[in-house]
């Protein structure tokens, strides 16, 4: 699936590399460019951080091989860390908020990790405590704790961003990208701020989700069904640094989930709901530049197509927007 050419000796070769599409509803002057992450093996953006983490976490001697990662995951880090897991020797525990994709439960377990679920209402800080007593009852285990673990962005600043630099030949004016850890965003806006300071990054949440409190702004919680992007609290997210930001944009659900469906019928793109989100976002971000009401270096945005739409068909993504179970 990967535009790799030669044979390779291991999936975990096949990660990286994907292709960067325009997203033809961008205007001519502007366009925004989406890099298509479902192309990694396990079908996610989340193989990069997945292969990274644990490859470092074993050079440095925080993990010894045979050892087992526990990870407090919505899904998809999950799929990334076994896959990686699986091939270096690893066992992987995840602990999984019940109401993610069961696609996703089921692609863990396929790859042969263990998932522990956790009631909904008890919040990704209730798996990220869990995770951490699990830990510690193990001998030779460890928490990547993709929420805090600065390898994370580090896997999208040596990966995702020059790959993206080299695709443009450095035209690079803004970076869009949604926010769950953030690590996506953070890798790539530090590595294109140090290209060129003035490079315009902006953050993609859903509404309803209160990462705009980093920027001192008053934000009404309520529960949203785009999947893999938002907080609830802002505590969790240690990897946002507000500095790297030049704006945070909330989409609410029902604009997502039209662009999803706008998405597959005129664009051939099958992503899912954080990809449409990014969508909204870059092209918006895109016509400001246009109009002159955005200052970026260069007219090109860029932004992250997380994963595919197929991994939520069972929760109705593209039937009406009152069926979408979120
Ligand atoms: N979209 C999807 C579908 C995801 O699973 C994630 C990760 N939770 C993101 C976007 C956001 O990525 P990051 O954690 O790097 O902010």
């Amino acid at each position: 699936m990967t535009t790799h050419r030669e044979p390779l000796d291991s999936v975990l070769e096949t990660i990286g590399e994907t292709p960067l599409v325009r997203v033809h509803d961008s205007p001519d002057a502007v366009p925004v460019y989406a890099k298509l992450e479902s192309f990694n093996p396990g079908a996610s953006i989340k193989d990069r951080i997945g292969k990274h983490m644990l490859e470092r976490m074993l050079d440095r001697g925080d993990l010894d091989p045979g050892g087992t990662v526990i990870e407090p995951t919505a899904g998809n880090t999950g799929i990334g860390l076994a896959v990686a897991a699986g091939q270096l020797g690893l066992e992987a525990v995840f602990v999984v908020p019940e109401r993610f994709s069961l696609e996703k439960q089921q692609l863990m377990r396929a790859l042969g990790a263990d998932v522990i679920n956790t009631p909904t209402d008890e919040g990704m800080g209730y798996a990220i405590e869990r995770a951490h007593e699990l830990a510690a009852e193990l001998d030779n285990a460890a928490v990547p704790q993709q929420f805090s673990n600065p390898l994370n962005a580090e896997a999208h600043y040596e990966t995702t961003a020059p790959e993206v630099d080299e695709a443009l030949d450095g035209a690079v004016g803004a970076v869009v990208a949604g926010c769950g850890t953030a690590g996506t965003l953070m890798g790539m806006a530090r590595y294109f701020r140090e290209r060129d300071p003035n490079t315009h990054v902006v953050a993609v949440e859903p509404a309803g989700s209160a990462y705009r409190e980093f920027l001192g702004e008053e934000v009404a919680h309520e529960p949203y069904k785009t999947e893999g992007i938002g907080t609830h609290d802002i505590d969790t997210n240690a990897l946002f640094d507000p500095d790297l930001v030049d704006d945070i944009r909330a989409v609410p659900d029902r604009e997502a989930h039209a662009e999803m469906g706008r998405l597959a019928a005129e664009e051939g793109q099958l992503v899912a709901s954080s990809a449409a989100a990014n969508s909204l976002v870059a092209t918006a971000v895109a016509h400001g530049i246009d109009e002159g009401r955005i200052d970026a270096p260069y007219d090109c945005v860029v932004t992250v197509f997380p994963d595919s739409s197929e991994r939520y068909l069972s929760k109705g993504v593209y039937r009406s927007f009152e069926e979408w179970e979120g």
